[in-house]
């Protein structure tokens, strides 16, 4: 059975799915997204996608045509087409059909598309392993130009760290901000652990407040949170630069699509012992118990 996709208020086979032209989500990148995860049924964070969402199409005056509860159905009715019980959702909301001018005022109705698939980021080995990455030159986004903070359809800035990351054979790139400081790498948060306490960089420096950044925060400050035993207990947001990385006893990444994954060399220094530690093998563990208990449960 061909995957049936959402496209304006109704499902179409996905060859079937299509948009116009001259939709400024294509002509322009001028829209927001979203990917969420479904586990087992169950919608992780779904609210905190939503809320997302709204924020970044707020800022960039985007008014999306529905409601969060009408979000929440469209998107159960595309997984429950589907049949997915597990699944990578693409939520995507862009300006709309205009013409040829940026004027974004030309586009009546916004352009709303949800597709439902599965995804593997990285082969399960580099889990079990741990991620080699490399700092590239191209630098974050500054905020007063396009904030990283939003999650919209311009995502250059990323790509282009993407392919310097793999024309030098890394599959993740360190972006960091115009100051120097880490940012994040092209699709995940960073974190690093030193003596027992978990460590990111804030937001304002210049990354996407992500969904999994925030669980796995919420993990660790909130005891009862999960089950998971020894599970590290302080946790700092801080500036960290390369020299900072570098040192830590462990680093990792965490996305919607990687989860939580071990990161044991940047830049070909050694993080730790140079395979994925204690701290974030717990937390691993920790992220794959809350994913099983937080969310929207949908029938199928
Ligand atoms: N940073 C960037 C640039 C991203 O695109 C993403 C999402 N793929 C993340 C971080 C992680 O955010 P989340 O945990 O919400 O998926």
């Amino acid at each position: 059975m061909e995957r049936k996709v959402y496209v304006n208020g109704k499902l179409f086979p996905e060859s079937e799915a299509k948009i116009s032209v001259f939709d400024h989500g294509f002509l322009y990148g001028d829209g927001v997204f979203e990917g969420i995860r479904a586990y087992n049924g169950l919608i992780f964070r779904l609210t905190e996608h939503l809320n997302r969402l709204y924020e970044s199409a707020h800022t960039i005056l985007l008014k999306i045509p529905m409601t969060r509860k009408q979000l929440e159905q469209s998107i159960v009715k595309t997984l429950q087409a589907n049949r997915q019980k597990d699944a990578y959702i693409r939520l995507v909301v862009s300006r709309g059909v205009g013409d040829l001018g940026l004027d974004p005022n030309k586009c009546k109705v916004a352009t709303v598309v949800i597709i439902t698939n599965s995804i593997t980021l990285y082969p399960e080995k580099l889990y079990v392993d741990g991620l080699k990455i490399i700092t590239v030159p191209t630098v974050r986004n500054i905020p007063e130009a396009l904030n990283p903070q939003l999650k919209t359809l311009n995502y250059l800035n990323n790509i282009l760290a993407k392919i310097e990351a793999k024309n030098s054979g890394f599959a993740e790139a360190l972006m960091l901000n115009h100051q120097g400081y880490v940012a994040e790498c092209t699709g995940d948060n960073i974190f690093m652990v030193k003596k027992g306490t978990v460590i990111t960089p804030p937001v304002y420096v210049g990354a996407l407040p992500g969904i999994t950044r925030g669980a796995i925060i919420d993990i660790i400050q909130e005891p009862d949170l999960v089950e998971t035993a020894s599970l590290p207990k302080k946790f700092e947001e801080r500036l960290l630069t390369r020299h900072d990385l570098y040192n830590a006893g462990e680093v990792f990444l965490t996305g919607t699509a990687a989860e939580v994954i071990p990161v044991v060399e940047i830049d070909g220094r050694t993080i730790g012992e140079g395979k994925p530690g204690p701290v974030t093998r717990q937390l691993i563990k920790g992220f794959h118990e809350l994913t099983r208990k937080d969310g929207v449960r949908y029938a199928m």
